[in-house]
């Protein structure tokens, strides 16, 4: 890329970037996204719990704020949003503890509240009701508030499917391109990129955990955001079965997170509490995962160390100190005309599909005119999942492409076909197939299955083998070819 010109530049591929690309296709602009990754959602769209707030949970964010409404917004959104993109979406209801009255009573006012607000789902269950529905709970708890509406999502397949329907439907996707500095001109921008510079009449700005300095890039830095790291650890498939709702308890002490979800392929998630920290430490540390694991045995007694197969850490961006969780970026700047922010520390994914149309107003009332486009399709076909299949229609699949024969990753049954048409899709790295087709995401971690899709990879792409990379730039698994390296050594 040299020079390009577009009407919308948007500044980040992850969950919030990727919806509004998407939103904005249903119209005839002509619109460019730019990610500085090799691929989508590997920001704090990444490290994520998967949970979609969808009923009691969004009660939690109050109202009045800005993100809550747009919790709120993407209530009805979402579930068809996902539908139309194959992504998957359970609603797997959650479960909130409590060990003595005093808790339940505090779960009354909010089951009132919610009832004041229309919600109507939830009940109390008692504790051999609670033993029924999820008997490996821990046996403190005399009962739980329970509501069925709290669903959970792939968060990055979500932001790969809402990246790849935009492209279909017209957005220029240029990913490994930074943002390295922005000018501001009297109609428009000169943005300068790792690729080359691209001119721009509107800006959104999307870029997550670097959402203030891309703003003071170009001067529109009227906000202040925090960086607070949270924790996620990933549990084997084999503990799977222990619940199967979100179970939830009010933290004992204030910070904690007391939290463990399923996940929508049948993995657990435990987190830890947040904390203020140092942007792009994405380190975790022994005494995380400790801490991680012990809240989550005060939930589920079963759970053990062994059980960790990863863990990751990510980052929110807090716009207030003050009202801590309760607020985002979602606005124009109040200096520089056509630039808008946009930035939800938590809970983003929840939040995605209104933010998307709430960005596309701001544009409009940013002055960008807007023309239905007819031929917007919001349909993406997903990729084959073998695992799912029956086995005649595994047989067929097998009979048409012998590919599906070939199985490359064994923990989570994944075979060469699908690895080939995630390729075929978008994915040049170990991590854009995993994260497309999980292979790599079982008990092994990729021991057994990253060499055959690095040949894959190779294969497909017309490149050597050392040059495939875990997930971009130098994160190369093969350094050399043993007789090189042999030489290396002479
Ligand atoms: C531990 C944890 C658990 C969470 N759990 C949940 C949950 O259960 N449910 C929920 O709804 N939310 C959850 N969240 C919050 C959610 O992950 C975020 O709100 C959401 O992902 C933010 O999305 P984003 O698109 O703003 O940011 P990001 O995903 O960070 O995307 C920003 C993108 O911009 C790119 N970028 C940055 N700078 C530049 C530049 N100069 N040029 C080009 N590109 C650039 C980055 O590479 C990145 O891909 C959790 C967050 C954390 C940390």
């Amino acid at each position: 890329m040299s020079e390009l010109e577009t009407q919308v530049l948007i500044i980040g591929g992850g969950v919030l970037g990727t919806a509004i690309a998407r939103e904005l296709s249903r119209y005839k602009v002509d619109v460019t996204l730019v990610e500085k990754e090799v691929d989508f959602g590997w920001g704090s769209t990444k490290a994520n719990m998967c949970i979609v707030c969808q009923g009691g949970d969004a009660l939690e964010f109050r109202k009045e704020y800005h993100r809550s409404r747009l919790v709120w917004e993407s209530i009805p959104l979402t579930e068809p949003l996902c539908r139309q993109l194959a992504v998957p979406f359970k609603r797997i209801g959650e479960l909130t503890i409590f060990k003595d009255n005093e808790g339940m009573a505090k779960y009354q006012k909010l089951k009132t509240r919610a009832e004041s607000l229309g919600i109507t789902t939830h009940q109390f269950i008692d504790r051999d009701t609670l033993r029924q529905m999820e008997p490996n709970v821990t046996k403190e708890a005399i009962g739980a508030l329970y509501d069925p509406m709290i669903a959970i999502t792939d968060p990055v397949r979500l932001t790969m499917a809402l990246a790849e329907n935009a492209r279909q439907n017209g957005v220029n996707i240029l990913t490994g391109t930074e943002v390295l500095d922005i000018s501001s001109g009297v109609d428009e921008f000169e943005v300068q990129t790792s690729q080359g510079s691209i001119k721009s009449k509107f800006i959104v700005n999307a870029a997550g955990m670097f959402v203030d300095k891309v703003a003071a890039m170009a001067n529109a830095d009227d906000f202040v955001v925090f960086p607070i790291k949270g924790y996620v650890g990933i549990l084997d498939k084999k503990v799977g079965g222990l619940v199967e709702h979100e179970i939830h308890a009010r933290p004992e002490a204030p910070g904690e997170s007391n939290i463990i979800t399923p996940t929508v392929y049948g993995n657990l998630i435990i987190g830890t509490p947040m904390k203020l920290a140092r942007r792009n430490d994405y380190s975790t540390t022994r005494q995380m995962a400790e801490i991680g694991l012990r809240n989550a045995q005060k939930l589920v007694p079963d759970i053990s160390e062994g059980d960790i197969i990863n863990s990751f850490a990510g980052f929110l961006m807090f716009r207030n100190w003050e009202l801590g969780w309760h607020e985002c970026v979602v606005s124009p700047s109040r200096s520089v005309p056509r630039f808008i922010s946009v930035s939800i520390g938590y809970p983003g994914v929840s939040a995605a599909p209104a933010t998307g149309k709430k960005a596309v107003k701001l544009l409009t009332q940013e002055g960008l005119k807007l023309e239905e486009n007819p031929n917007f399709n919001p349909y993406r076909k997903a990729i084959t999942d073998f695992s799912k299949l029956s086995d005649e229609e595994k047989g067929a699949l097998i009979a048409e492409d012998n590919r599906y024969g070939h199985v490359v990753c064994r923990c989570e049954m994944v075979t060469e076909g699908e690895v080939v048409e995630a390729i075929g899709r978008g994915a040049t790295t170990l991590d854009g197939v995993k994260f497309r087709t999980r292979a790599g995401m079982g008990r092994c971690q990729g021991g057994f299955c990253s060499p055959r899709v690095i040949s894959i990879l190779a294969r497909q792409l017309g490149i050597p083998e050392e040059e495939v990379t875990k997930k971009g730039g130098e994160s190369r698994h093969l350094l050399y070819q043993s007789k090189q390296l042999l030489g290396v050594r002479e």
